[in-house]
Order: structure tokens, then sequence, then C-alpha cells
């Protein structure tokens, strides 16, 4: 079942009379395709959870409409909408039974949805086998791991045959090593299934790391949808260069003069015909190469052995952040005793904004920096990719 968001705008008001309204999200548009899992990300207060209540019916947009499929469910109740609803906090009935939990939705359908005792009962072990706690069914949830208790509130929202499932950072409440087990899980059902999910997270690397497709959200507006690593490797601003990835991106203040692009006095690559003017600089920490005559210099402060890589942590004046983190092979020998490290750049990782909008600015890669980093693929877009965080929202949308 496709989900479609038409110009989703919720805004709310002002608590008293001089305080400000509240644009919680700003003219959401897009497609969800049938059967994908998409991860709604952002910060705090960017406007996930406002979103996903939405589309549940729990809150009515201020504008905008949204469609399962062709039928508009803007005005239906949350019971008529057909979606299945799992929290971060579980919210099973410690009294009941997981069983008992699992049936307690199917036990609410009326006329022609109603369902016989047996059909119940086989409905609820068939989700319980796929959630896998088909053995667990007479267990009250005080009697069960938070990763079990959150299966059962998997099992409980798949129970109804949801046309869609709505995830609100349903790992938040688990340790570090069962939320990576349960987000395979969550992605294995949602296969198995085929039900299109909106997954909300604040955790990038969870919402990439499972997602079909990311939404990546501030201050109620979209600022990029694609496929995590389309995305991840072509932001359209900084915002959504630096939310992506661990390690952070670098970022640099830097310039761009007669087709050069500079961070401090290093002319670290060569940019074409991009106009003379003050940019930022992100550099993905395995865009560096390690190569004694770089044209970017840093003062070596440490190297952390990471196996396969090395990550070497520098310092450099015009670097927005305290340290410079650059991952290299392992097969590098970094001479820890040097007081500078030089680098050169692979231009597919290094990304230059615009100083006042933070949008990117798109550069061809020159014959030069081509050659000097001959084992790269050639990056990037024509300049005239160049394009609002709204325009690329609405294109990816027709995908
Ligand atoms: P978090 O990750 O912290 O849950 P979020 O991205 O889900 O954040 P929302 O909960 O959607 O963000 O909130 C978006 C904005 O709307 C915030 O500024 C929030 O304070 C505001 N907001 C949310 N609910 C209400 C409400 N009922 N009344 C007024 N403002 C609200």
């Amino acid at each position: 079942m496709k989900v479609v968001l038409k110009d989703l705008t919720k805004i709310f008001p002002s608590r008293n009379k001089n305080g400000q309204e509240v644009v919680a999200v700003n003219n959401f548009d897009f497609e969800i395709p049938d059967g994908k899992l998409i991860g709604l990300l952002g910060p705090s207060g960017c406007g996930k959870s406002t979103t996903l209540y939405m589309i549940c019916g729990l809150q009515k947009p201020t504008s905008g409409r949204i469609f399962f499929g062709e039928d508009d469910v803007t005005d239906l109740t949350p019971e008529n909408r057909g979606v299945g609803l799992v929290f971060q906090n579980y919210a099973l009935y410690p009294h009941m039974t997981v069983k008992q939990n699992i049936l307690f939705p199917l036990q609410n359908f009326k006329g022609k949805d109603k369902l016989t005792k047996s059909e119940m009962l086989e409905r609820a072990y068939k989700v319980a086998e796929l959630v896998q706690i088909d053995e667990l069914m007479d267990r009250k949830p005080s009697e069960l791991s938070g990763g079990q208790q959150q299966r059962v509130a998997i099992a409980r929202a798949l129970v109804k045959m949801p046309r869609v499932l709505l995830l609100d950072e349903p790992l938040s409440n688990l340790d570090a090593r069962l939320r990576l087990q349960t987000r395979e899980e969550i992605k294995r059902i949602q296969r198995e299934t085929s039900i299109t999910t909106v997954f909300v997270t604040h955790d990038q690397e969870e919402a990439m790391s499972i997602s079909d497709y990311i939404v990546v959200m501030k201050l109620g507006v979209v600022q990029q949808i694609g496929e995590p690593q389309n995305v991840y490797d072509d932001p359209v601003n900084l915002f959504v260069a630096k939310f992506l990835g661990t390690p952070p991106i670098n970022v640099f203040e830097g310039k761009i003069e007669k087709g050069k692009l500079y961070i401090g006095e290093d002319a670290v690559l060569n940019v074409g015909d991009v106009a003379d003017q003050e940019v930022f600089v992100g550099i993905r920490p395995e865009g560096f190469i390690y190569d004694k005559n770089g044209a970017l210099h840093c003062k070596l402060r440490n190297l952390e052995v990471m196996g396969r890589d090395v990550s070497v942590v520098s310092t450099n004046e015009a670097a927005t952040s305290p340290i410079v983190r650059s991952i290299i092979d392992a097969d590098n020998k970094v001479d820890i005793a040097s007081e500078s490290v030089t680098f050169s750049l692979k231009p597919h990782k290094t990304f230059i904004f615009n100083k006042e909008t933070e949008e990117r600015i798109y550069f061809e890669i020159a014959q030069k920096a081509e050659k000097v980093n001959s084992e790269e693929k050639p990056a990037k877009k024509p300049a005239a990719k160049k394009s609002t965080a709204k325009k690329t929202t609405s294109k990816k949308s027709a995908e």
C-alpha cells in the first residue's frame, strides 16, 4: 500500500497571547512506495513524531492530505485507517499474558471483520511465530526482556493486519546489543510481511541500516529524501552532510579562488569554474589519502588503531571542530613521531557548501585532481544539478 503525503503541514497554536506558534511540519510532500520501509530522521523537535501521528490519525494536519493507496484517509479516525502503531515504551497491558496482549486488538473487531475465537488464535500464533515469541505466550510482560516486550508490541500491531505499520523510536529503550538485534528483526519482519512501514528515529546509523529510503528533517522541513547510501554520498546541504556518518564529516572554513579550493593556505582541489567565494568544506573521514606530497597540512595528534583501518586524529586551524578525524588503511605507516601529517583528498568525498545558505555547491572534478587520485572514481554532478532541498524532495519522491 503506497502512502501519499500531500503538502502536509502541522502548526501548533501558541499557548499564550504573545507566544509563537510552532510549525512542527512544513509542507511535507512525499509518496512512500508500496512495501517499503522509510526512516524519518532528524534531531529532537524536527517534526518526526508529529508526521507519524498525522499518518496514524492521532494528530490532525493543519493543511494537506494523506492517502493510503487511492483512499483519502485524512479525516478518518486512527481505528478506521488500518494502521499498526508501536511506541518506544512498548505499552503492553501488564496484567495480561503475551497471548492476551496480542489477542486484545482483535477482540474489538466488529461487523464483517469480527473473527471467531479460533481465527483469532490462529492469527495470534502466526504473528507470534513471525516475531519469534511463540514460546513466551503464557508469560506476563514483566517476565520478559526489553527486546521480547518490544516484539510483543510489534506482534500486537501486526495482528490487525494493518495497511501501514508505524514505529516511533521502537528501539530507544533497548541496550546497544539488543538494539542491533531488534533492528535486524524489524527489517526481516518488514520484508516478510511487505507492509509499508514508517520508522521514526533520531539515530542516523539505525535509520541508514534498515531503511529503503530515509527522510532527513530539520525544524519541520524535509531536507532530503533518498536511498541511505545516496543521501550519504550526495548530501544537498551542510546539515544533511553533518547529520549522516560516524565518525562525522570534518568541516573546514575555506575559499575558492580562480578555480582552486583552499583550506587555509593549502590549495587542496581544483574545482573548475565555481565562482570565487568563501565556503564550508566537508570531507568525509574516508575522503583523506595519506600522502607525503598531499596538499592539506594538519598537525598530527594521535593515531587510533582500529584493525583494518587507522584513525588519524589531527588538528587544522581552519577546521570548525577541535579535531580532524581521517580513516585510512592500516597498511599506511604513519610516523607517529612526526608533528605534521599531509593528505590529498578524494574529490567525491569532498563537498563544498555556500557559506551563507549552507547549500551544496557542485563542482566538476578537474583533470589534475583525477590524476592525483587516479584510483578514485571521478565524481560528481555538473554544476547545474544544484537544487534546493524542496526540489530534491519532489524529484526523489517521483521514484
Ligand atoms: P523528538 O525526537 O524529541 O521526539 P520530534 O522530531 O519527534 O522530536 P515532534 O515531537 O514532532 O519532534 O515536535 C516537533 C515540534 O512541535 C517541536 O518543536 C515540539 O515542541 C512541537 N510540538 C509537538 N507537539 C506539540 C503540541 N501538542 N503542542 C505544541 N507544540 C508541540
